[in-house]
Order: C-alpha cells, then structure tokens, then sequence
C-alpha cells in the first residue's frame, strides 16, 4: 500500500523543523532543522523551500507522493490562508500569504494553523491524547498557547481559545504583555516561572547560577527554599488555570507541552488530586505530559491534511 505523506512545518522562535510524516503511522520519516528567519521573507521563503524540495526528494524515492504541507504559524491564521503574526515573532509576517507563496513555488498544496492548535492535533492524533475524545493541549513555553481538539477535530466554534493563556486569574500585581493583569500566562509560562523568581531576589541571591526554568526546577529538587516558593507557586497558579479549563472545555485527558513540561514530571502528582480533576459525578479528568516531545509540532501540521 502507498503511504499517504504529508509535510509539517514547525515555526520556532529559534528553530524551524520540518519533516515528512506517515499520516497513518503517524511517523516521521525524515526531519530538516534549520535556524528560523524572523526577519526577511526572501530568506524565510528559501530556507522553507529547499527543505521541501529535500522532502520531496525522500518521498520520491519511497515512490509515494506528498498530499500537502502543512504548517504551525504563531499568530492568527484567517480562513483563506492569510497569516498574522504581528504580535510573533515573525516581523514580516503580517496579511502574509504563506499558502499562495508556498504552492506558487513547490506546487503543493498547503495549510496552516496557529501553532498551539497545530501541536493539540498532533497530540490527540499521535501522542498521548490517542483515542480520547475531548483533549485540551497547554503548550507551556515561553508562552501559554491552547488548543483544543474534540473527535480528532478542532473545534470550530472556538476560534481564540489559543489564546486562552490569557484568562485572569486574579494577580493584579503586574501586566501582562498582552496589557492586562493577572493573565494566567504571566504567571507559569516560562516567562513567568523567570519573572518570580526575579522579583523573589533569585539574581542577587545566585549570581552563579543561570535563569532557567531547568535551574529552578533542579534546584528545587535539591531543597532550595526560593526555588520551592516558586514551583508552588506555579503549582498553584497552573492548578486555578487548570480548573477554569475544566469548566470550560469538559476535557477527558489535558496534555501538557512545550519546554516547561520538560521538568515537571516531579510536579504532576502535585497537579493531579483526585477532588480538583472529578469536579462532578462519574466525570473524571487525567493530566498527562507529553510524550512527543518536539514532534508534536510537525506531526500536527502534517495532520492538517487528515482535516476536512
Ligand atoms: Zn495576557
């Protein structure tokens, strides 16, 4: 039987990975790494083109054509395919249209999605979501980016719910980026888990150690005290995010992603009581991380050719 492939385009602030997927395995066969051009078209354009010509060349030896790229954008991404990534970091990428360029010069078609959407697809199609109904992705990186996929599908009548990391939970002690305060993201992005521990004094107090989110974890484990307030604090912050979810979307399993995942294995006992995921009766909620990793985020924009 011919495979049926599909390219997916992860758009990294740093990093653009691009692979070829087995849209049936949900495999990916082949993955080109590049650096991402955050500034010029021309030159973001060329780099995404050689890589699908790379591609093509992989799948043309495998006999099997490619149905399409697919791509995960930060930013808005508009029903005839025009990007917004204004608020990204995409400078260029504003009415952009990557679909027009990208099938003007491969002669594929292609299809993109806001990336925190693109990931959640990946995840209920391939990872851990596989076979649950109702499953709601927090991508935890340097930002909080949602997605939400019901029957293998996103959900049409939701369309910001990306940008759900932006729901108060009721700090007012400092904005947001967006300009609000007591944005959820504000407080457990990686972002967020940096900034406490800057107004917690963690500079002056470790001048020898990095700011990271991987140190601050490290340290905790190691019975650092500020390390400690911090990750309550971010339990804490995380679980009242968690719990409005609940409430909003009904999901059967909420996967967690994205680079602060990495280190939270140690936290998802503290995230997982059982009374705050069984809000009501013979409704229970699982909280799991990803086990992806990085190519939920291909596997997804790969998939967008397994939608409608
Ligand atoms: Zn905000």
């Amino acid at each position: 039987m011919i495979s049926k492939l599909a390219i997916g385009i992860d758009i990294g602030g740093t990093r653009t990975k691009l692979g070829l997927v087995d849209l049936e395995k949900g495999e990916v066969l082949e993955i080109l790494i590049s650096p991402t051009e955050t500034k010029d078209s021309a030159k973001f354009l060329k780099i995404i083109n050689s890589g699908i010509d790379q591609l093509k060349a992989v799948a043309q030896k495998k006999h099997s054509t490619i149905l399409g790229v697919g791509f995960g954008v930060t930013g808005f991404v508009f029903d005839d395919g025009m990007v917004d990534s204004t608020y990204g970091f995409l400078e260029f990428m504003e009415d952009y249209p990557l679909s027009e360029y990208i099938l003007k010069y491969s002669s594929l078609p292609c299809r993109a999605d806001n990336d925190a959407r693109v990931v959640a697809l990946g995840e209920a199609l391939y990872g851990i979501g596989k076979g649950q109904n109702r499953v709601l992705v927090l991508t935890l990186g340097t930002g909080l980016g949602l997605g939400f996929i019901a029957n293998g599908k996103f959900e049409t009548n939701l369309p910001f719910a990306h940008m759900g990391g932006h729901i108060s939970i009721g700090h007012t002690d400092f904005k947001c980026y967006c300009g609000k305060e007591g944005c959820l993201e504000a407080l457990v992005s990686a972002t967020g888990i940096v900034d406490s521990a800057k107004r917690l004094g963690w500079v002056e107090k470790f001048p020898d150690l990095p700011l990271n989110v991987e140190t601050i974890f490290k340290a905790e484990q190691k019975g650092n005290t500020i390390a400690a307030k911090i990750v309550s604090d971010f339990v804490s912050h995380l679980k009242t995010g968690i719990h409005n979810y609940i409430n909003l979307f009904a999901p059967d399993i909420i996967v967690i992603g994205g680079g602060v995942s990495k280190g939270m294995k140690p936290y998802l006992e503290k995230l997982s009581d059982t009374e705050f995921l069984k809000p009501y009766k013979n409704y229970q909620v699982k909280i799991a991380l990803s086990e992806l990793d990085e190519l939920s985020g291909i596997l997804g924009a790969a998939a967008l050719f397994k939608q409608s």
